[in-house]
């Protein structure tokens, strides 16, 4: 492989889906020199270790496992005429814009016209759940599981128990499926389980016992887990196991961003953006998981296409508007993303995006200067999506939620 170049006109960082799409569209509208960044030995970024299904549908129109869907991507990015360089870390951002990365050739700098950031999302750890206990060995995330069974072939463990019922936390499920490992429990501490129907039918299909309103109280074990005390509503239980899988919580990867100085969103814990995934920083993007926590693989894919046509009109007559602000009003409402609407060109992300915290009816609406400009009934529940149409004028609105009693 030849050298890292010192300058380029892209530089994306992340090989996953929004990187990789984000590669190939800016070479199909000509843009000379794309050069992707991925700190991992393949690109492809999550669905390299998904060995399951459903991943494609909206990039290749059919279903696809994650791996193949994964080498797709790469194909096509490299066959659009994309540098892709595994195994090469971004450590940090500067003005100009200007990249630090470390690779088997050492430490390099690169300038670019414009950079994109798609590093992504990532489960919370353990230690972010603020799980007590003891420290044994056989407690991970259900991208470390993906890593051990799908990546090195390995057994991790026999009989975990799993925590959370997203999407993922299904993932969990298939992945021990694969590697004939048998979750003894799965554990969700709301009411619900929180993935749309039917995933919620898999752990009853399995066999596999559910406890809602459960959180765990305590993990035990010396070098290995040996069991783990469950908060129930009616007391403690202990359940024997010898692993725990901490599924879901994402969060997106955005420390470099926050290092490198683009503004952070509180809300969604990434880059705030406005509406063409342009950040506070002068050529500095963003697209993908590290938006917002969390999109599907399609999604992230179309939004990473979506911010490399704004990335090109730019790098052909740079934007000059800053953009109006969207703000969101307290209430069970998480997170707005793009937190900006801007008028220099046609939005690449073409709604707002929306999280609820907790399960909450009432009416959501968008407001200009106190005026409800939009606005219907609505009933929202955790981790589902909730969307609003951009407004079509490029004021600052706000996003409000009025609960029912
Ligand atoms: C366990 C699991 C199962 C899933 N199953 C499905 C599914 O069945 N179907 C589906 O549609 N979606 C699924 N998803 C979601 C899907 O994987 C993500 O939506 C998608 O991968 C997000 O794409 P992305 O490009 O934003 O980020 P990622 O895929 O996370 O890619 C980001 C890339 O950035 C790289 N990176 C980060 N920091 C740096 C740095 N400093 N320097 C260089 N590189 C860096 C990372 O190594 C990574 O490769 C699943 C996710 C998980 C975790």
């Amino acid at each position: 492989m030849t050298r890292l170049p010192a300058e380029v006109d892209v530089a994306i960082i992340g090989g996953g889906p929004a990187g990789l799409s984000a590669a190939a569209e800016l070479k199909r509208l000509g843009v000379a020199s794309v050069l992707v960044l991925e700190r991992d030995s393949e690109a492809g970024g999550v669905p390299r270790l998904c060995g399951h299904s459903p991943f494609g549908f909206r990039e290749f129109h059919r279903p696809m496992f994650g791996p193949a869907f994964a080498r797709a991507l790469v194909a096509r990015a490299r066959e659009a005429g994309a540098d892709i360089r595994p195994a090469t870390t971004v450590t940090s951002l500067g003005p100009g814009p200007r990249l630090t990365v470390t690779s088997d050739e050492g430490v390099a700098e690169i300038a670019a016209r414009a950079v994109l950031v798609a590093t992504g999302a990532r489960e919370a750890s353990r230690a972010e759940r603020l799980i007590g206990g003891s420290k044994p060995g056989g407690v991970m995330v259900t991208g470390a599981l993906q890593g051990l069974v799908y990546g090195a072939g390995a057994r991790p463990f026999r009989r975990p128990l799993i925590l959370g019922t997203e999407l993922v936390s299904f993932s969990a499920i298939l992945t021990c499926r694969h590697a004939s490992i048998r979750p003894v429990a799965m554990v969700e501490p709301s009411e619900r389980i929180v993935a749309r129907a039917p995933s919620g039918l898999l752990p009853q299909v399995l066999g596999i016992p559910l406890y809602l309103a459960t959180d765990i109280a305590e993990i035990r074990g010396g070098e290995r887990v040996e069991a783990v005390v469950l908060a129930t509503a009616t007391g403690d239980v202990t359940i024997e196991t010898d692993g725990v899988v901490v599924t879901g919580r994402f969060r997106p990867e955005s420390t470099l961003a926050r290092l490198g100085g683009l503004e952070i969103d509180t809300h969604t814990g990434g880059p705030s953006v406005d509406t063409c995934g342009r950040s506070s920083e002068p050529g500095f993007y963003a697209a993908g998981n590290i938006l917002r926590p969390v999109e599907t693989a399609g999604r992230c894919w179309e939004e990473g296409r979506a911010v490399a046509r704004a990335i090109a009109r730019d790098l052909a007559a740079p934007a000059a508007d800053r953009g109006a602000t969207v703000t969101l009003a307290e209430g069970p409402l998480r997170y707005v993303m793009p937190q900006r609407l801007s008028s220099d060109g046609p939005p690449a992300l073409n709604e707002l995006q929306l999280r609820a915290d907790r399960p909450a009816r009432g009416r959501l609406s968008l407001r200009a200067e106190g005026r409800e400009i939009l606005g219907h009934k609505v009933s929202v529940r955790p981790e589902r999506r909730i969307r609003i149409p951009l407004p079509a004028g490029n004021y600052p609105v706000q996003v409000v939620f009025e609960e029912e009693p």
